[in-house]
């Protein structure tokens, strides 16, 4: 389970009511016997309230008499997450949503057969998406695609990218050179062929190509040759390289539509487009280079 950025987390806590907010953000615990999903009984899939992963199903419910929701087993065991809490003098173990890091409540090992196990939930936490009911996009399996940009220098293109809904991961690499394996002394010297690349690995159902190539045009500038803002080098350029034929059609037509839009009439559109050579992640100190430093490059917030 990949986890959500830190700014992700905060957007969609934003929507949430007043007690979900206190429970999963603040580590709160609701009063027993008033949660709202303490006598839910219908079948169906328990979410969690700030971004909808699946977390429990109720035919793992059971009736504890502790006064709060109460299952003996997780939707998923790679859905929630356990961290040790000793708050309060006690040995806990508080149980985490473990893609948003919500707080859930704890775990027990006192409970019903077969796994003995009690996870002790707040009503708060959790959304109850009844059986027939289809399940909201964030709560369905997530499915892995990858697309891969360049935009210029890759700190701040993997920066953008990774505040993206729907985005897994983002990893600054090297494409489309000539050179196994470059360093990036190597690629400086612009002689490698390649091109300063980030790759998107993103859940296809939460997030379009589509949206990546138009979040990728205001990123950075297409219409800049030779290199991007400051930074001038071949190893800089603008490509779109596409990792299959269907991202082939859709980024010809977003760039047949994008070439005929006024927009671009006096500065054409200078981004190439090409199947996709082998990425070559680039070394360590590149990556998450604005989150850790918090130094800027280039480039616009697409998401906005
Ligand atoms: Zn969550």
């Amino acid at each position: 389970m990949t986890p959500l950025p830190k700014e992700e987390v905060q957007r969609l806590a934003q929507k949430l009511d007043p007690e979900a907010y206190r429970v999963t953000q603040k580590a709160g615990t609701e009063p027993p016997f008033c949660g709202g999903l303490l006598t839910e009984k219908g079948k169906g899939i328990f979410v969690c309230v700030v971004c909808g992963l699946p977390l429990y199903r109720s035919e793992h419910k059971f009736e504890s008499g502790t006064g709060w929701p109460s299952f003996y087993q997780e939707f998923d065991p790679d859905h929630v997450s356990r961290v040790p809490d000793h708050s309060y003098g006690m040995v806990r173990t508080e149980i985490r949503c473990a893609r948003c890091g919500a707080h859930l409540g704890h775990v027990f090992d006192d409970g019903p057969a077969p796994t003995r196990m009690r996870h002790c939930l707040n009503s708060a936490a959790l959304k109850f998406i009844p059986e027939g009911t289809p399940l909201p996009p964030e709560s369905r399996p997530v499915d892995v695609e990858v697309a891969y940009f360049a935009g210029g220098c890759f700190w701040s293109v993997e920066h953008w990218f990774q505040l993206g809904p729907g985005v897994i991961d983002v990893v600054s690499g090297y494409m489309q050179g000539h050179v196994p394996n470059p360093t990036y002394e190597q690629v400086c010297t612009g002689t490698t062929g390649h091109a300063e690349s980030v790759k998107v690995v993103f859940d296809p159902n939460r997030i379009s190509y589509r949206r990546l190539l138009e979040a990728f045009f205001v990123i950075h500038d297409p219409t800049q040759a030779g290199g991007q803002g400051p930074d001038i080098g071949h190893q800089y350029r603008s490509g779109i390289w596409y990792a299959n034929e269907k991202q082939k059609r859709e980024a010809e037509a977003f760039l047949a539509e994008k070439r005929l839009d006024p927009k671009y009439q006096k500065r054409p559109i200078v981004t190439e487009l090409e199947a996709a050579g082998p990425f070559y992640p680039a070394e360590n100190y590149h990556q998450d280079y604005i989150e850790r430093t918090g130094r800027m490059c280039h480039g616009r917030n697409p998401w906005q």
